[in-house]
C-alpha cells in the first residue's frame, strides 16, 4: 500500500517545505530563548495520545487546505461507511476516525496520526469493489492503530518535536509547525516492518468486518500493476518497501492457514480458475478474459472471495435459487441475493450468442457449486 502514500509528498509538499522553514525558525527561537521541554515527556511515551491527536489535527488541516476535500455525498458516504466498518473491528477504537476524499486525480491514500484517513479521488476509480477500498483503508487504519507515524516522529525528530509540544503544553502550540512535523514524518515513509504490520492489520480488519479475504491481495496486485504502468509515486500506499512481490508473498502466508475456499489460481494459458475440492472431485469455473480493467486472475480472485462470503453468510445452506443476473447493454452482473459476485462482459460471451446466455451458464455452474457446498456441510454435521 505504500506507493500511494509516497506520491503525495514528492509532488505536493512544497507547502511542507515552506512550513519547514518556519518551523526551523521556531525551533531556533525556542532554543535561543532557553525554553526547556522535559516537562512534556509523559509516562505514556514521549508523545501522548492527546498530543498525537493535536499533531494529527494540524497535519489534517494542512492537507485539506492543500488539496481540498471532495464534496460528493455519494462518494464520501461510501468511503465513510467502509472506513467505519473497519474501525469497529480495529484495535484502537477510542480515537475519532474520519475518512475523507481529497479532491485530486492523484492515486494514493494516507493516514495522519490520531485517525484522519484520506483517499485521493483518483484512487477510487481503481477500487470499484468495497473490498478493495477496504483493503486500502484497513492498511491506513493499521498505521494509526500501531502509531507508526508517531513512532517515526519520536525516533527521528525528538528534539524538534519536544519544542513543538512545549508550545502545545503552554497553549502556544504552533499548528503549522506541528502539521509540518507530521507531514515530514509521512514524507519520510514508513519502515519495512511498519508497512508489513499495516498490511497484516488491514488484512485482519477486512476479514473481521466481512470483506473478501482476497481483498488485500487483489489490491496489492493492482497497486503493483499501477506502479509499473504509471510509475511508482514512492510514498503513501505505494511506499515501495518491502518489494511488492514480497508483500504479496506475505499476504499468501496469512491466507494459507485460513484454508479459504474456493480459491483462485492461474492457468498456464493466461486464464484463471476458481476451484474448490469436494469428495467427488474438483469443482471449477474458468475465467478466460481480461475485462472491466481486470485480468482473469483478478476476476477469479474477486469471485472466489465473494463465494467465500456467500458461504460465511449462508450459515445453514446456500439457496441455489438466490443466484440472480442483472443484465445491462454491455454486461451482466451476477448476484447472490444482494452480494455482487461477478460481472460478465462481452469478451466472456464469445461462443454463447449473448452476454445473458454466458451469465446463465455461469449461474448454472454456481448453482452446482452451492449444492456441493450444502452436501459437504451436511456430511460434516
Ligand atoms: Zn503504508
Amino acid at each position: 500500500m505504500q506507493a500511494l502514500e509516497i506520491l503525495l509528498m514528492e509532488n505536493n509538499f512544497s507547502v511542507a517545505f515552506h512550513v519547514k522553514q518556519i518551523f526551523k525558525l521556531i525551533v531556533t527561537l525556542c532554543c535561543f530563548l532557553g525554553v526547556t521541554f522535559s516537562s512534556t515527556v509523559t509516562e505514556a511515551g514521549v508523545i501522548s495520545e492527546k498530543q498525537e491527536i493535536e499533531m494529527g489535527k494540524a497535519a489534517a488541516e494542512q492537507i485539506e487546505a492543500h488539496y481540498g476535500v471532495l464534496n460528493d455525498p455519494m462518494v464520501t458516504e461510501r468511503v465513510e461507511r467502509i472506513g467505519q466498518s473497519l474501525v469497529a473491528v480495529c484495535g484502537r477504537k477510542n480515537l475519532t476516525y474520519t475518512f475523507k476524499v481529497l479532491n485530486t486525480e492523484d492515486v494514493n491514500a494516507l493516514a495522519c496520526p490520531g485517525g484522519h484517513i484520506y483517499v485521493f479521488k483518483g484512487l477510487l476509480d481503481f477500487m470499484p469493489s468495497d473490498g478493495e477500498l477496504a483493503a486500502v483503508l484497513g492498511h491506513e487504519i493499521g498505521h494509526v492503530v500501531k502509531r507508526h507515524t508517531v513512532h517515526q516522529i519520536e525516533k527521528n525528530m525528538l528534539t524538534q518535536m519536544l519544542a513543538i509540544l512545549a508550545g502545545v503544553a503552554s497553549g502556544n502550540g504552533d499548528v503549522m509547525a506541528m502539521g509540518m512535523v507530521v507531514s515530514d514524518a509521512l514524507a519520510a515513509g514508513y519502515s519495512r516492518a511498519d508497512e508489513s504490520a499495516a498490511d497484516r492489520e488491514g488484512f485482519d480488519y477486512c476479514l473481521k468486518a466481512g470483506y473478501s479475504p482476497y481483498a488485500m491481495l487483489i489490491t496489492m496486485h493492482k497497486l503493483q500493476e499501477m506502479a509499473e504502468r504509471y510509475g511508482n509515486p514512492g510514498w503513501g500506499i505505494f511506499d515501495s518497501h518491502p518489494e511488492p512481490e514480497k508483500r504479496i508473498q506475505n499476504m499468501h502466508k496469512l491466507l494459507s492457514p485460513l484454508k479459504i475456499t474456493p480459491n483462485a489460481s492461474k492457468k498456464a494459458d493466461g486464464g484463471a480458475f476458481v476451484r474448490e475440492n469436494f469428495a467427488d472431485g474438483d469443482w471449477e469455473l474458468v475465467v478466460r478474459e481480461t475485462a472491466g480493467g481486470n485480468d482473469p486472475y483478478y476476476r477469479a480472485e474477486l469471485l472466489a472471495g465473494a463465494l467465500y462470503q456467500v458461504k460465511q453468510r449462508a450459515k445453514e445452506k446456500i439457496d441455489p435459487t438466490h443466484f440472480i443476473v442483472f443484465e445491462a447493454p454491455d454486461k451482466a452482473k451476477i448476484y447472490y441475493e444482494d452480494m455482487q459476485l461477478f460481472v460478465v462482459y462481452r469478451q466472456d460471451a464469445a461462443g454463447f450468442g449473448s452476454i445473458g446466455a454466458c451469465a446463465g451458464d455461469y449461474v448454472e455452474k454456481l448453482r452446482i457449486w452451492a449444492e456441493k457446498v450444502n452436501e459437504k456441510s451436511k456430511l460434516q454435521k
